[in-house]
C-alpha cells in the first residue's frame, strides 16, 4: 500500500522500525513511526534491506467513492458555453481592486486596512447580456497556492500594470505564474490618467518580458485603463470577452457540480460560510457536497455581492456564497457534489485522517499532501 508509513512498512517487511529509521537518517530524512514514506524511499529502504516490496497503488476510499464523479467525463454534445473566469493579476497597489471596484461600482478600496486585500473577492457582471466572473485575490500567493493543488479556477489573466510604476518585480512573477497555467494574459495598462506618464516606457517593459503589445505588431492586447476615471472599462471587457470567445469555454450544466473553495470562514450565527465557484454542472440547495475534508448539504446560496439574493441553483463559473459545511473547507480544495450523505462524510473524514498522519509526520522530508492525494 502506497505511501505507508515506517510502522506499516516495518510490520510488512517483518523488520524492525529502528532499522529503517536508521536507514532514513543515512539518507538524511529525519522520520517518526507515523512518518509516510514515498514511492522512492520505499524502493531504496527495500534495497538496503534486500527484501522485496511489490509497489501497490493504494485503492482508497476517495478513489472509490469519487472516482467515476471526479473523473466522469462530458460527451462533446452536453457541453454549452460558460462564462470566462478573470483573474487579477500585478504588482501591488497597481489597481487590481480599484478596477473591480470600478467595473461593479462598489467602493471596496478605501475601506481596506492599509489598502491591501483581505479577502478573496468573487463576483458575475454582465456585459451586453454576456456574463463575466471576476476573482481578485489577496496578492498573487493565492493564485499559486491554488494552482499548486490543480485547483486552476482562472481561464485569462488581466495582468494590472500601472502607468507611472511600469513593470514591477511582481509583475514579472504575475507574468511567470499566468505563464504556468498556460491562461492567455490581457493587459490593463492602468493609471492611464496620471499626468506624465510614459506608456511607451511601460510597453517596452511590457516587451522586454516576452509580452508584445498588439499595436507594436504583437499578440498581445494591451488595453489603457483608469479605474479613478472609469476610461477604458468598456474596451478592457469587450477585450476579455474577444479572448474568451476564442477560447471557446464550455462546461456542461447536466452533472452534479463541482468547483474549487476560494475562502471559507465561521461566522457567528450562520456557521460556516463557504465562497465557493462552480466550475462545472450544476449546484443546489440540498445537495450534498464534499470539499477536503469538510462535507455537507447545502443549506442556503447567496449572492457574492448582494448578501440578500438566495439562488436554488447556481450554474457553470458562478461563484456563490454557500452554508451547510460541517466546518471550513481549506482555500483551493476542490468539492464535489454526492448523491449520499454517508460517503460524503467516509470521504472528509478518512482524509481528516490523512490530515492528521502528515501533521503527525512532523515535516519529514519527500511527505507531500500531493503523494497523499496522489494528485
Ligand atoms: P491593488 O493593490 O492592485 O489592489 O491596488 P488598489 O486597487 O488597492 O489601488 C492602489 C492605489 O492606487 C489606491 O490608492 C487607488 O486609489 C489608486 N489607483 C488605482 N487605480 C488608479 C488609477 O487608475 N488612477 C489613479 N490615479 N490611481 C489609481
Ligand atoms: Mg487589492
Amino acid at each position: 500500500q502506497l505511501p505507508c508509513t515506517v510502522r506499516e512498512f516495518s510490520e510488512a517487511a517483518g523488520v524492525p522500525a529502528s532499522q529503517i529509521l536508521r536507514i532514513l537518517m543515512e539518507e538524511g530524512v529525519m522520520a517518526t513511526m507515523n512518518a509516510l514514506i514515498d514511492d522512492d524511499l520505499t524502493e531504496l529502504i527495500a534495497a538496503e534491506l534486500g527484501v522485496n516490496v511489490e509497489l501497490k497503488e493504494a485503492v482508497s476510499v476517495e478513489d472509490e467513492l469519487l472516482a467515476n464523479i471526479r473523473d466522469r467525463q462530458d460527451d462533446e454534445s452536453e457541453l454549452v458555453p460558460r462564462p470566462p473566469v478573470i483573474t487579477f493579476l500585478g504588482h501591488v497597489d497597481h489597481g487590481k481592486t480599484s478596477l473591480l471596484d470600478r467595473i461593479i461600482e462598489i467602493d471596496v478600496v478605501s475601506g481596506e486596512s492599509g489598502g491591501i486585500t483581505q479577502h478573496i473577492r468573487a463576483y458575475t457582471i454582465e456585459k451586453d447580456g454576456k456574463k463575466i466572473s471576476f476573482v481578485d485575490t489577496p496578492g498573487h500567493e493565492a493564485f499559486t497556492e491554488m494552482r499548486a493543488r490543480g485547483a486552476n479556477v482562472t481561464d485569462i489573466a488581466v495582468l494590472v500594470v500601472a502607468a507611472d510604476d511600469g513593470v514591477m518585480p511582481q509583475t514579472e512573477e504575475a507574468i511567470s505564474h499566468a505563464r504556468a497555467a498556460e491562461v492567455p494574459i490581457v493587459v490593463a495598462l492602468n493609471k492611464t490618467d496620471l499626468p506624465g506618464v510614459d506608456l511607451n516606457r511601460v510597453m517596452q517593459g511590457l516587451s522586454t518580458n516576452g509580452l508584445l503589445p498588439s499595436e507594436w505588431g504583437g499578440d498581445v492586447e494591451v488595453v489603457k485603463t483608469s479605474a479613478i476615471t472609469g476610461d477604458g472599462l468598456d474596451t478592457l471587457l469587450d477585450t476579455v470577452l474577444t479572448v474568451a470567445e476564442l477560447h471557446e469555454y464550455k462546461a456542461n450544466p447536466n452533472r452534479p457540480a463541482m468547483g474549487t473553495c476560494l475562502e471559507a470562514q465561521q461566522e457567528a450565527g450562520r456557521g460556516v460560510v463557504a465562497k465557493i465557484i462552480v466550475q462545472n454542472g450544476t449546484l443546489r440547495v440540498g445537495d450534498v457536497i464534499v470539499c477536503g475534508d469538510a462535507y455537507g448539504r447545502i443549506k442556503a446560496m447567496y449572492d457574492t455581492l448582494i448578501p440578500e439574493q438566495r439562488y436554488e441553483e447556481v450554474g457553470p463559473s458562478t461563484p456563490v456564497n454557500v452554508t451547510g459545511f460541517d466546518m471550513a473547507p481549506g482555500a483551493g480544495e476542490h468539492f464535489y457534489v454526492l448523491d449520499d450523505i454517508a460517503d460524503a462524510r467516509t470521504i472528509a473524514e478518512a482524509r481528516a485522517e490523512s490530515n492528521r498522519k502528515v501533521t503527525l509526520s512532523g515535516g519529514a522530508q519527500h511527505v507531500t499532501l500531493e503523494t497523499l492525494f496522489d494528485r
